[in-house]
């Protein structure tokens, strides 16, 4: 008989040393992120206060009974204070010491007095079942993070189970108080069996719902940090244009399709006139703005479909599908009449500048480069010819 009773305690009390030593390993592989370290803390806590427990009850030690049952109540409050860390939630920290010196309080008091080890059973269990119920309430109610909803539903629900077992088996060890049942060993008992047998895994469950509660904030978090990685690597930072190898990649794609479905395809290269005496008059910063505007401007201005990208210092380039050569002057020849109208802050007030624009049309047989030093030489010309135009390809 006594066996039949041993080997599921046995079972627990390995289960939760398991717990302990998983716990460490999330803690140790889910840094920086915080609430793992408590959940070791507070496994750590129960299992030693677990260990002192069954030790209690071999050699009767006082001690070792209080002191067990302390550091389990510990363990499970330090355990639930670390998903409100994780959470982000203010931490209720009151809930270790207030459940901690009650338990030891009427403890004590079992011992001084000789009193009745199911009333004393029946105040462990009510408080450790009251415990997780805040921590159930908040891990139900959160908005925020919806990547980690489902795991936390998990988690919910596992600490609802042991709550509801644990205030199950006050009520029993209560009943048997009420009535007066005599003494029976923790190992024969049933308020024992129940925490061991249906605690425990939810207990277990609880503790996989936190490692993939943990796991989902890492996953999302790598997902950010990519779509950030993908956007510098294919954005100019000060701009907001594309930056020149995006270009690349997209000229080839439109080019191809411009000879498949013999459309035009034109390209403008624009370049700021007497930029470095705009840096010189107004400063460097001031410099910077206005490539800004006039970058917005050109992004606004352009269609969809159309690619504008940086192509180093104060050059752009604009690329425009579908388009003739008469309709990409006009079009550049209306974009150069905004840019001229911009407004730029300087230290000594607002200063205008102005642009100049080469055009050329996709011709057969042109590489990216041949095509590009059409509207290279345009753009020569634009400036040769007084800056502030549009030229066109001869
Ligand atoms: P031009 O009309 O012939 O184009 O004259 P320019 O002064 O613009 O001549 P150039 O194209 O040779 O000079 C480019 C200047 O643009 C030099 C550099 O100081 C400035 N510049 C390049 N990149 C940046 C930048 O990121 N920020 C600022 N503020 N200035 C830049
Ligand atoms: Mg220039
Ligand atoms: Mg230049």
């Amino acid at each position: 008989m006594e066996a039949l009773y041993f080997s599921p305690m046995l079972l627990g009390l390995n289960l939760l040393l398991a717990l302990a030593v998983a716990s460490t390993a999330l803690w140790t592989m889910s840094r920086p992120i915080v609430g793992p370290g408590y959940w070791m803390a507070g496994l750590w806590l129960l299992i030693s206060g677990v260990l002192l427990f069954a030790a209690f009850t071999v050699t009767r030690s006082v001690v070792l009974n209080i002191v067990g049952n302390a550091l389990q109540m510990a363990g499970e409050a330090i355990f639930l204070l670390g998903i409100f860390r994780f959470l982000g939630h203010r931490m209720p920290y009151w809930i270790v010491p207030v459940s901690v010196l009650v338990l030891v309080a009427f403890n004590v008091h079992y011992w001084v007095n000789d009193g009745n080890s199911d009333f004393l059973m029946m105040v462990y269990a009510f408080i450790a079942g009251l415990l997780p119920i805040q921590a159930v309430w908040v891990l139900l109610r959160q908005r925020r993070e919806p990547s980690t909803r489902l795991a936390r539903l998990l988690v919910g629900v596992c600490l609802a189970i042991y709550s509801v077992v644990t205030l199950v088996r006050s009520a029993y060890s209560g009943h048997d108080w009420w009535s007066g049942a005599p003494y029976v060993q923790p190992t024969e008992s049933f308020s024992y069996l129940l925490p061991y047998n249906f605690a425990m895994p939810a207990l277990v469950m609880g503790f996989i719902g936190v490692t993939l509660m943990t796991m989902q904030r890492i996953l999302a978090a790598s997902h950010e940090l990519e779509t950030e990685l993908k956007l510098l690597a294919t954005i100019d930072p000060l701009t907001g244009a594309l930056n020149r190898r995006s270009f690349n990649e997209l000229f080839a794609q439109l080019q191809r399709s411009a000879e498949q479905h013999k459309t035009p395809l034109c390209m403008a290269l624009l370049d700021l006139d007497d930029f470095k005496g705009v840096n010189d008059r107004q400063g460097h910063q001031a410099g910077d703005e206005a490539l800004r505007l006039f970058s917005e401007l050109c992004r606004r201005e352009a269609r969809k479909g159309d690619v504008f990208a940086r192509f180093g210092g104060e050059e752009f380039v604009l690329l425009l599908p579908d388009t003739r050569l008469e309709d990409a002057q006009r079009l550049l020849e209306r974009l150069l009449k905004a840019v001229a109208a911009l407004e730029v802050r300087g230290p000594q007030g607002a200063f205008g500048f102005q642009a100049s624009a080469g055009v050329s049309e996709l011709r057969a047989g042109d590489t990216q480069d041949s095509f590009m030093q059409r509207a290279d030489k345009a753009l020569y010309r634009a400036k040769h010819l007084g800056r502030n135009r549009v030229s066109v390809e001869s």
